[in-house]
């Protein structure tokens, strides 16, 4: 990531035609789409990749690590709902693109990273610290949640959880809604959850993904 990247009208056609191939894949919120058109994905990625940056592909960030798959955010993001002023935790920073796009939404974002490099690099480099503020970085294992600034109206895990962990669902605000790609095999089924005002438990099944797997703890480099 560096600050000294342009939006150029070359980098806006690619975008658009980036949006338009997530629209026919079937993603049909025009918040989400317009969101996605918005932000320069290019930004997140080394600049020898601007042009991969607008392929709908995953994409290795470093430390082993992926920038989700522009479907895959879409999809996410289109099941969580969001609107403006949610209080919204996200499980795996990653690359910090899916943030943008629930900052761009106007959620009041809180991400969590369990790889210390990749955290203290987004800390330093994240290129878009002026434009959201309403992104709140933290270093820490995603399986606890963070209790200190909980209830959420929304969680969202980016990377294969085997299990749904109890901490998130205890640390949603009734109604809320937590959005998860759940499985330990090859591909996981994209899940929902949403918590009834008496405390309940609604669960929704999706399409299947692949995701990086869930790991516990923090890891210190
Ligand atoms: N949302 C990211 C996707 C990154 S891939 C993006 O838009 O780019 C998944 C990320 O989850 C990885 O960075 C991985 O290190 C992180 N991760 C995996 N297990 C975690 C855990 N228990 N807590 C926090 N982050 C975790």
């Amino acid at each position: 990531m560096t600050n000294s990247k342009l939006d150029t009208y070359k980098h806006k056609g690619l975008r658009i035609k980036l949006v338009e191939i997530v629209k026919n894949k079937g993603i049909t919120d025009e918040s989400v789409l317009a969101a996605m058109q918005n932000i320069p994905r290019h930004f997140f990625l080394d600049n020898a990749f601007d042009k991969i940056a607008y392929e709908d592909r995953a994409f290795p960030i470093g430390e082993g690590q992926t920038i989700s798959q522009p479907y895959t955010v879409a999809y996410q993001t289109q099941l969580l709902n969001i609107k403006p002023r949610e209080k919204v935790l996200e499980i795996g920073t990653g690359s910090v693109y899916q943030a943008t796009v629930l900052a761009e939404l106007g959620a009041l974002v809180f991400t969590i990273e369990r790889q210390k490099k990749l955290y203290e690099k987004n800390l330093i480099a994240y290129p878009f610290r002026n434009k959201y503020k309403n992104i709140k970085f933290f270093y820490g294992d995603g399986y606890k949640g963070l209790p200190t600034f909980a209830p959420f109206d929304k969680i969202l895990i980016t990377a294969a959880a085997p299990y749904i962990p109890d901490d998130l669902l205890q640390q949603l605000k009734p109604n809320g809604v937590l959005v998860l790609p759940l499985g330990s095999d090859e591909t996981q089924t994209m899940t929902r959850i949403t918590k009834g005002i008496d405390g309940s438990f609604t669960e929704e099944k999706f399409e299947d993904f692949v995701f990086v797997p869930m790991l516990k703890g923090k890891a210190e480099s």
